[in-house]
């Protein structure tokens, strides 16, 4: 086994489009590294580099020790698992998860007819994995069929299969789940993480779903033009995002952005937003930044009703008034849209509460939990 790095990698298509942009990661040996970004990020383009389906402009990209720039994909010792599975239609289930075994087998073909004692030998073998992983992957039932009598599911695990069963160095994998309803997709989920504990291989999995990023990634890449943004495990990239980008783009709903400034009153530091204000520490970055524009960031599981029991005291600096537009009840919690003078905020609070929409309340801000984002290079400020 073995981890894959990427070192100033760029690829450029034609004259101008930059679609990876000096990416330098290290994906662990035995590590699930989730690629996430919006659309059009760069994010497939990076695994199809490391598949070796696209060539890198620039840089070095390798697999264990070896550099594979120009090692051809068949000799790179990885499986891919894309969005379209493409199983072979004519092939039952059997014979698309051995399809790649007996590939491999190929080579010592005409070796095989001389010698059909050891030929018979490999094609054991080769039925033993494949009902192996058919057993691992839950579709030992369905070998003799053909994908078209399969669900979308199973054709998904089928193709897991196909890719498993060849035991490679790295598994690649676009997006694998995106054909799948949404409970499916959750369910594959979770046999995917399995799948990985137990194999341990070392895996790139990319996606544009933050919610599949940071369940599924034991760590994840957020990119966005090319440009890799921060990378770090899912509770870092959550609670400590490296800029705006990251902050806007991971958790859901969304973190509120607000446009704000900060002033100091007395000893004291305050970031503005006009309609109301928020007390920061002297020792607080921020607070050098007296006088400039700047965006505060708040997550809606920061905000809070005040009438409820929290670990977060109500103080006379960390509460807000705001009107409750609207109340979505979500099943554990109700996504409150709240407006608080000219700004609109999303706040997640406990069913528990007794606010109802179109009243005014008190909330609680966590102090602890505020972002502040420089409004110029849009970096986090901490
Ligand atoms: P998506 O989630 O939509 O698949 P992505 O993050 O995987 O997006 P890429 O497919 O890697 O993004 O594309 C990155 C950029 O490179 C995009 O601007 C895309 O239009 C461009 N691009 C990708 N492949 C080619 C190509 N073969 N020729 C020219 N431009 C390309």
């Amino acid at each position: 086994m073995a981890g894959v790095t990427f070192k100033n990698i760029s690829k450029v298509f034609g004259k101008d489009v930059r679609a990876v942009d000096n990416l330098n990661l290290e994906i662990k040996d035995q590590e699930f590294m989730v690629l996430v970004g919006p659309s059009g990020c760069g994010k497939t383009t990076a695994l199809r580099m490391v598949a070796g389906l696209e060539e890198a402009t620039d840089g070095d990209i390798l697999i264990g020790d070896v550099r594979v720039n120009d090692v051809p994909p068949k000799d790179r010792d990885i499986a891919m698992v894309f969005q379209n599975y493409a199983l072979y239609p004519h092939m039952n289930v059997y014979d698309n998860i051995a399809f790649g075994l007996r590939l491999r087998e190929l080579r010592s073909f005409f070796w095989q007819i001389s010698h059909m004692g050891e030929a018979k030998k490999i094609k054991a073998d080769i039925d033993a994995r494949v009902k192996e992983v058919a057993r691992m992957l839950d579709i030992e039932k369905y070998l003799a069929r053909r994908p078209k009598e399969l669900s979308g599911g199973q054709r998904q695990r089928v193709a897991l299969a196909r890719a498993i069963v060849r035991k490679p160095k790295v598994f690649l994998m676009d997006e694998p789940l995106s054909n799948l309803d949404a409970k499916l997709r959750v369910q594959t989920r979770a046999e995917l993480i399995r799948l990985h504990r137990s194999l341990g291989i070392t895996t790139v999995y990319v996606t544009h779903d933050q919610v599949e990023a940071m369940t599924m990634g034991q760590r994840i890449a957020i990119m966005k033009d090319g440009v890799l943004q921060q990378c770090d495990i899912p509770e870092t990239v959550y609670n400590l995002p490296a800029n705006k980008f990251v902050a806007g783009f991971i958790g859901s709903p969304p973190m509120n952005f607000l446009d704000a400034e900060i002033v100091r009153d007395g000893a004291s530091a305050f970031i503005d937003v006009g309609d109301f204000r928020l007390p920061i520490p002297a020792t607080h970055p921020a607070a050098a930044y007296v006088g400039k524009k700047v965006t505060l960031g708040i997550r809606p599981e920061a905000i809070l009703d005040k009438a409820l029991e929290s670990h977060v005291k109500a103080e006379a600096g960390n509460t807000i008034s705001a009107k409750v537009d609207v109340l979505e009840p979500l099943g554990p919690e109700y996504v409150a849209y709240l407006g608080a003078g000219k700004h609109n905020m999303i706040a997640t609070i406990d069913t528990g509460t007794k606010i109802k929409e179109g009243q005014t309340a008190e909330f609680v801000v966590d102090l602890e939990r505020i972002h502040v984002f420089d409004n110029e290079t849009e970096q986090a400020i901490r």
